[in-house]
């Protein structure tokens, strides 16, 4: 073993993401990160298209985040949350409380996006419980949604693009509503929510919450839909006694141009889940916030107490960072740098929709897709070379080819990205005809 390479040893010994250690795949190294370049073990620097998926949003090596972790770590790395507290996170609980919505006044920090929506279950389950409601356990929830891979998680994320087929005997049968189709609020038909509306109306005895992934549906199908279909899932959850849980994890920030896409359809959640960008993309952590309805609810028995407590609950280095980062965030001018990338994305990948290959180019805030008619897993053996030759970082996944750069991309490595998108199409084409 000492004499592999790294990349030999990787391929031979370790898991990356849904990934199988009999045919690894295409891996590349990467040794430093600065800005939006990463630079790899063969001396290249490509350009970040992926923010590591979704949270590195100003950029790797931020001199700002490096000094708050780097003065953290002399203060205290790590300290239980069982019975202690520390600075870092009351600074940070203030500042979530501060920046969400007023209604969301308690903040639970997990280590990692499916935890923070495993929490949220539990907080709605055990709130319907404390009210004496012990039917109400279940979660309406949308196809082609995303919130993680822990087994709650799992159970609300797309019955068949997620992993129901595989975990069918343990998953906990939920409910699901067609995936949101509208665009536009101008387009808005009643039909749009017809079917969620029989569902909650059928449903609503044995509904805990309704969970979903605000305006921009992530990892199940980077789907898109207007801020109308928001509005009225809170007034049905309302008008039915059912509980709203919206997953910001990969929306929250800034991503969709507002700093939580809830703000577009004027609505607010009763439970918030955060995490990805949460600390610039620096370390995992992730946080669940709940109003007051919630939290007091849990404990309507008076010794309801919320089950869940990880040993890196709140830690100190990724809370210290992550109030870092929103401080970058809120100083810089990311509106701006978000509806620029917005603008040329949508100048840029238009041209896009006429090619043969391709069903669909959607752009919302700083997110760009490029939806194809095929899947694209067969070119999962070439495609990763052939996009880092192109000097950039993107990662296609089903038919999928996306970007959600860092903010502080500038226009012409912003341009390389999206010509990257258009000449994996053109050698797409190439090698089907
Ligand atoms: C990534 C993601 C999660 C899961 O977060 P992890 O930190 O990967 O566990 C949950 N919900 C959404 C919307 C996500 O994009």
């Amino acid at each position: 073993m000492q004499d592999l390479d790294n990349l030999s040893f990787d391929a031979q010994h370790i898991w990356h993401p849904y990934s199988s250690v009999k045919h690894p795949g295409q891996i590349h190294e990467v040794v430093s990160a600065q800005g939006v370049h990463l630079t790899l073990s063969d001396g290249r620097k490509i350009i970040d298209g992926m923010s590591s998926w979704w949270s590195a949003i100003h950029g790797y090596n931020h001199p700002e985040l490096n000094h708050a972790a780097k003065n953290q770590i002399d203060d205290m790395a790590h300290v239980m949350f069982g019975g202690l507290t520390h600075p870092p996170a009351v600074e940070l609980a203030r500042k979530l409380i501060d920046i969400t919505a007023e209604p969301l006044q308690y903040v639970f920090f997990a280590d990692s996006g499916s935890v923070a929506v495993e929490v949220a279950i539990k907080m709605a389950i055990q709130y319907w419980f404390a009210q004496g409601q012990t039917q109400k356990q279940k979660i309406l929830t949308l196809r082609n949604g995303y919130h993680g891979d822990t087994f709650g998680a799992m159970s609300v994320s797309d019955p068949e693009n997620g992993m129901h087929n595989l975990f069918e005997q343990v998953l906990a049968k939920q409910i699901f509503a067609p995936a949101p189709t509208c665009l536009r609020d101008e387009d808005w038909q009643d039909d749009d929510i017809a079917e969620f509306k029989t569902l909650i109306e059928t449903h609503q005895h044995e509904l805990a919450a309704v969970i979903l992934e605000p305006l921009v549906q992530g990892a199940g199908g980077m789907r898109v839909y207007c801020p109308e279909y928001l509005r009225q899932v809170r007034q049905l959850c309302d008008q039915h006694n059912v509980l709203l849980i919206l997953d910001e994890i990969a929306t929250g920030f800034g991503r969709t141009g507002t700093l939580f896409a809830y703000e577009q359809a004027d609505i607010c959640p009763d439970i918030l889940c955060l995490g990805k960008a949460l600390t610039g993309g620096y370390m995992t952590l992730a946080a669940t916030l709940c109003n007051d309805k919630v939290a007091k609810g849990i404990s309507a028995d008076n010794d309801g107490v919320l089950m869940h407590g990880p040993t890196f609950m709140a830690n100190p280095l990724a809370c210290k960072v992550a109030s870092a980062s929103i401080d970058v965030l809120l100083a810089s001018d990311w509106q701006n740098k978000v509806k620029r990338i917005e603008q040329k994305l949508l100048t840029e990948l238009a041209d896009y929709q006429a090619d043969p290959l391709v069903k669909e180019v959607r752009v919302k805030g700083a997110i760009g897709i490029i939806e194809l008619h095929d899947m694209i897993w067969e070119q999962m053996t070439w495609l990763p070379k052939f996009i880092v030759d192109q000097g950039v970082w993107i990662r296609p996944f089903k038919n999928l080819i996306y970007i959600m750069p860092p903010y502080i991309i500038q226009s012409d490595e912003l341009s390389q990205l999206t010509s990257a998108m258009g000449k994996i199409l053109v050698e797409l084409n190439n090698r089907n005809s």
